[in-house]
């Protein structure tokens, strides 16, 4: 992985500056403000390209690159850098995720898998207590250095500028520095994210350091900076990705994971994890084909296994294609769009994980033929008792109801980060990365001002399928299944829509949702994420937001029956409306509002 010298995006940088020029302009301290000039607002409407992301330091970023004349993939790294410093807890060096691309020139998406690996001394017993032969309880081992897997990110930026950027990583880290150095006015989310994690973020020096000031959470509004952060930044950009995959901020974090690094009032001990030098070097971001379906006119594109995000949003509408909601009454549309996703999780469950590792039957799960064995016998008006059990994608056989089943518990995570930016010339991003939790595993590296994921806990602890082998189980090597589901539209085979969202397991239907709600229900897009959302993931109880359950009492009279939870997911889409104009949307009021931004504003 090297650093190679394009076209710069500092202001001081331009074509033909030479090298040793620009490299002092990346070391020397930054003087622009860092305070962002755009208004923090949900929906923006225009011209020139778009970028909508959790905060408004990272959207101004990816707008200055864009502005600067850099791709969707300039941006976009500028704004994934940007979101490790002012959206600590979900983004950064220590997470991973998937990057979803629409290459203007050639008409086609292609992915990149980011998703953190295990180590190579990890085996299918990485989260059993070797001394009591009984898996550590989940609680334990979301904060210790087991849970820490290879993270994806860096190498999946460069891997991204590599293919489809003008910019250096040197030229688009420089709005990450300029943030970190300068720090930002403390947000009401981040701040209740680290209040939430205090009790863990205390064990740890380094990350008491950072986000613990004095023993307390920084106050909103008050500024929070990270050098070590823009030092860690300006090494990388220095050296490229080899300082991180191999180098000394790699030999940092595999420090911090072996022996982890405890306060010395610590009142716990968990176990370190074995990620080491070798682990890092051996990490590649990999190129990917996307999922495909056709759906009512539009080409759904979506991320492939290791996430089963595409193939789950994939095989629901397809199950939901020959059911016309569209033109239903809404209360019953709903019923199948509840139906539909329990089906598709309970494949989902069964069927995905690592392609690298388990046969994952990705073609035959999208499938239309298997998709209408699979919804034949949706009862129009009644929810089958949940969980059901998975069909079999390779010999659908004639249409059966699906017996009953055990299922694993989803996971009720909320914590990822979903952004979207468009240029001027119409490629088009959709990325989701994460640390997992919030707060990923609660190791930040001593001085390089990140913290480690705990992207590891998505394995299965044990074995979840009965007597079926469980596809997502430890090994050397492996990357955990994900839910993410980064999402591109195609219409006439040009971009129409762009998704995402975080929310670990609801991911999958959040997007699908959104996706109905525009393409079936005919919702603006602003209208399509603002809707309150419902989430069936093959469960006895749908998890819904309470706006959702009161706005349809009708689903009681099918049996669907309730667990309200105060807010799932937190989208970022775009729309390409006619004449060139974007429209990007964020959210209105989850996790306190996001930020959308364009270029040129229409008005
Ligand atoms: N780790 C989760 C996944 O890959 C995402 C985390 C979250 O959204 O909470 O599916």
């Amino acid at each position: 992985m090297r650093v190679r010298r394009k076209v710069g995006v500092c202001s001081a940088s331009v074509v033909g500056v030479t090298v040793v020029a620009l490299t002092a302009a990346v070391l020397s301290p930054p003087v622009a403000s860092a305070s962002p000039t755009l208004p923090k607002v949900p929906v923006a409407q225009g011209y020139g390209g778009a970028v909508v992301s959790d905060t408004v330091e990272s959207t101004q970023a990816g707008l200055d690159v864009l502005r600067r004349g850099g791709t969707a993939a300039d941006a976009a790294v500028a704004v994934a850098a940007t979101l490790g410093v002012t959206d600590p807890n979900v983004a950064g060096l220590g997470a991973g995720g998937y990057f979803l691309y629409y290459d203007a020139r050639s008409g086609k998406v292609y992915t990149l898998d980011g998703r953190e690996t295990a180590p190579a001394k990890a085996d299918q017993n990485l989260f059993v207590n070797p001394a009591t032969g009984q898996p550590y309880a989940f609680a334990d081992a979301v904060t210790s250095g087991l849970s820490v897997g290879v993270p994806g990110n860096l190498a999946t930026w460069q891997r991204a500028l590599d293919r489809w950027g003008k910019f250096d990583m040197s030229d688009v880290l420089q709005p990450a520095i300029r943030v970190a150095e300068q720090g930002f006015p403390m947000l009401p989310a981040i701040h209740d994210q680290i209040v939430l994690n205090q009790a863990r973020f205390k064990q740890f020096s380094s990350t008491s350091a950072l986000f613990l000031p004095g023993g307390q959470a920084p106050a909103v509004g008050t500024n929070f900076r990270n050098p070590d952060l823009a030092k860690t930044y300006r090494e990388i950009a220095r050296h490229g990705t080899r300082a991180f995959y191999g180098g000394p901020i790699g030999r940092d974090l595999a420090d911090a994971v072996q022996h982890l690094p405890l306060a010395p009032d610590a009142t716990v001990k968990p176990p370190n994890g074995t990620l080491s030098v070798n682990d890092l070097r051996a990490y590649r971001a990999l190129d990917q084909a996307p999922t495909h379906i056709s759906y009512h006119g539009a080409d759904i594109y979506g991320m492939a296994p290791s996430s089963s995000g595409g193939t789950t949003v994939g095989e629901s509408l397809n199950i939901l294609d020959k059911f016309d909601i569209g033109n239903r009454d809404r209360t019953q549309a709903l019923h199948y769009y509840l139906e539909a996703s329990k089906l598709a999780y309970a494949d989902r469950g069964r069927y995905v994980g690592d392609p690298r590792f388990v046969n994952v039957p990705t073609d035959a799960l999208l499938s239309k033929s298997y998709a209408e064995v699979r919804g034949c016998n949706i009862d129009p008006i009644r929810a089958r008792p949940a969980p059901v059990a998975p069909g079999n994608p390779l010999s659908p056989g004639p249409c059966m109801p699906p017996p009953p089943s055990v299922a694993a518990a989803p996971d009720t995570e909320v914590h990822t980060n979903h952004f979207v930016v468009a240029d001027s010339r119409g490629n088009v991003v959709s990325y989701t990365n994460t640390l997992e939790q919030f707060g990923g595993s609660g190791i930040v590296v001593p001085g390089r001002g990140f913290l480690l994921n705990n992207e590891l806990t998505d394995f299965n602890f044990t074995p979840t399928q009965g007597t079926a082998p469980d596809p997502n189980l430890p090994a050397a090597g492996k990357r955990p299944r994900s839910s993410m589901s980064p999402t591109i539209v195609l219409r006439d085979g040009k971009p129409w829509l762009a998704v995402g969202s975080p929310g670990g397991s609801t991911i999958i239907t959040t997007v699908l949702q959104i996706l109905i709600n525009r393409i079936d229900f005919k919702q603006s897009l602003p209208d399509a994420l603002a809707a309150p959302r419902a989430s069936q993931r093959n469960t006895p109880t749908v998890t819904a937001e309470p706006a959702f359950i009161t706005a349809n009492p009708g689903l009681a009279g099918y049996g669907h029956t309730f667990t309200p939870q105060d807010e799932i997911g937190v989208a970022a889409a775009l729309e390409f409306l006619d004449h060139g104009q974007i429209l990007a949307v964020g959210e209105r009021t989850r996790r306190t509002g996001t930020s959308a931004g364009v270029v040129h504003p229409s008005h």
